[in-house]
């Protein structure tokens, strides 16, 4: 548990950010802090919110649910960062910002139909199993490119990037070699998909953040060390 209150610990992480994106020449405000509340009660993201904090990511549904309810005063962007069951989306669709778990088209489709008229399109990352771990989510990187071009097809979802889980290596070294590969699948995609605006990178958390926005990160997703250790 960090001995540090919300607001304290969420000045910390940005600081670490911008030096961060200063020792790889990189604008400080070229990476979006996105704060990781799964677990947490309303109260700690109302927190975090009244120290200047407006995006935040959720796994669970219900939980989610709640504490939007909760914070309806709040110009709050909400990001789904968990595993979706199909029959659940309906849920993201209607409640949140951004989707950084897009891993199969049946996914994508449902949250596409389901995106109420006069609201603009979901904010899309698709969800990479960058280490072709049996036991992550994620698309396998070689589905990466029929699954992209078919999510870009969809009218209500707008495909902004990419997002990674990876395993943990030891050293700030090697664990960026899953970000670069991340890095590069985007880069392809790019190519692939000259008018789509693929301008996200969903990587790096707690344990990793530097080494994923030395790789080039956009939003890194950090909890614990906003909001202390999960219980
Ligand atoms: C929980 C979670 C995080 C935050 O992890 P910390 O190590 O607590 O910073 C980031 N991304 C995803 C997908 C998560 O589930």
């Amino acid at each position: 548990m960090r001995k540090g209150s919300i607001a304290e610990n969420l000045n910390a992480v940005s600081e670490r950010i911008v030096t961060a994106c200063r020792s790889c020449d990189r604008a400080d405000d070229s990476v979006t802090l996105l704060a990781v509340s799964k677990t947490r009660p309303a109260a700690d993201l109302r927190a975090a919110y009244d120290a200047g904090q407006r995006h935040f990511g959720e796994n669970y549904l219900q939980e989610a649910l709640e504490k939007q309810s909760a914070l309806t005063d709040c110009d709050i962007t909400w990001h789904f960062i968990g595993p979706l069951q199909s029959n659940k989306s309906r849920d993201v669709a209607e409640h949140f910002h951004w989707m950084h778990s897009v891993d199969r088209l049946k996914i994508a489709r449902r949250l596409s139909e389901q995106r109420a008229a006069g609201m603009p399109p979901l904010n899309i990352c698709l969800q990479v199993n960058i280490d072709d771990e049996d036991s992550k989510s994620g698309v396998a990187p070689e589905k990466l490119p029929a699954l992209a071009e078919a999510v870009v097809a969809l009218p209500n979802l707008r495909l902004r990037g990419l997002m990674a889980i990876p395993a943990r290596r030891i050293g700030d070294e090697d664990q960026r070699t899953p970000f670069r590969q991340l890095a590069a699948l985007l880069d392809q995609l790019r190519e692939q998909l000259p008018d789509a605006e693929l301008d996200t990178l969903s990587m790096g958390m707690s344990g990793d953040m530097e080494a994923a926005i030395f790789s080039g990160a956009t939003i890194v997703r950090i909890g614990t060390d906003i909001f202390g250790a999960r219980t």
